[in-house]
């Protein structure tokens, strides 16, 4: 239905229910697209939990607010421009508490990393810090309810265009258990040519970054700071 012949995250969480007898599987996705097959697949199922942040107005053009499947289906829209301050305040208010809420068994991310202002495909402002950012608030999650996490690569992703590459080595590193202490990761300053070149919308990227809260650090509960 989407850019993919197979649905690595659904096949994952319907192996998880169906083998392991799981009873609350998420599946968590900040594609900068609805993951319109994902949700098609479990919207009549409650056992999995669907929470995805994507742009308004592109392709697929589905996954609306009111969509709510069994209960289990949490849609947030983004409006083109939208940059670190918009998409960490929709997670934070509305996505991540209802994750919380649904006490996941496995946390399973469908992480695609074209929400980047690098990427050609779509308007958003997000930067290699954003997604790390929300996989370390996932993973604090995850570890509340037994720690079961699984991050798995959607696209977007590139080694030739900078910054992006930045962005799922950040998150990896997010899972990593070396990543906590309280550590967070410099912000990376994309050259402004660079933005110019990649994106049209650079003034907006300024104008959110500056409005951006600082750096959040989580709390961590490995063996090694308890
Ligand atoms: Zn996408």
């Amino acid at each position: 239905m989407g850019f993919c012949l197979f649905n690595n995250v659904a096949v994952a969480a319907a192996h998880a229910r169906d083998r392991h007898g799981l009873e609350r599987i998420a599946i968590v996705d900040f594609d900068v697209h609805h993951g319109n097959g994902t949700q098609s697949i479990f919207q009549s199922e409650p056992k999995v939990a669907y929470l995805s942040s994507h742009q308004s107005g592109i392709y697929p053009h589905t996954g609306g607010v009111r969509d709510r499947g069994a209960g289990n289906l949490h849609n947030a829209l983004l409006p083109p421009g939208s940059g670190s301050f918009r998409f960490r305040n929709t997670w934070l208010d509305t996505l991540l508490p209802a994750l919380d809420d649904f006490r996941p068994q496995l946390l399973l991310l469908s992480a695609g990393f074209d929400g980047h202002m690098a990427d050609p495909l779509a308007d958003l402002m997000l930067d290699a810090d954003d997604f790390a950012w929300i996989t370390g608030e996932l993973r604090t999650i995850a570890r509340r309810h037994g720690g079961r996490i699984v991050s798995m690569l959607e696209g977007a992703t590139t080694r030739t265009r900078w910054p992006n590459a930045r962005s799922p080595t950040g998150c990896a590193a997010r899972l990593s258990p070396a990543s906590c202490h309280g550590r967070t990761e410099p912000r990376p300053v994309p050259p402004r040519a660079f933005i110019a070149r990649m994106h049209p919308h650079p003034a907006s990227y300024q104008r959110f970054s500056a409005r951006m809260p600082p750096p959040v650090r989580s709390p961590c509960a490995c063996s090694r700071c308890r």
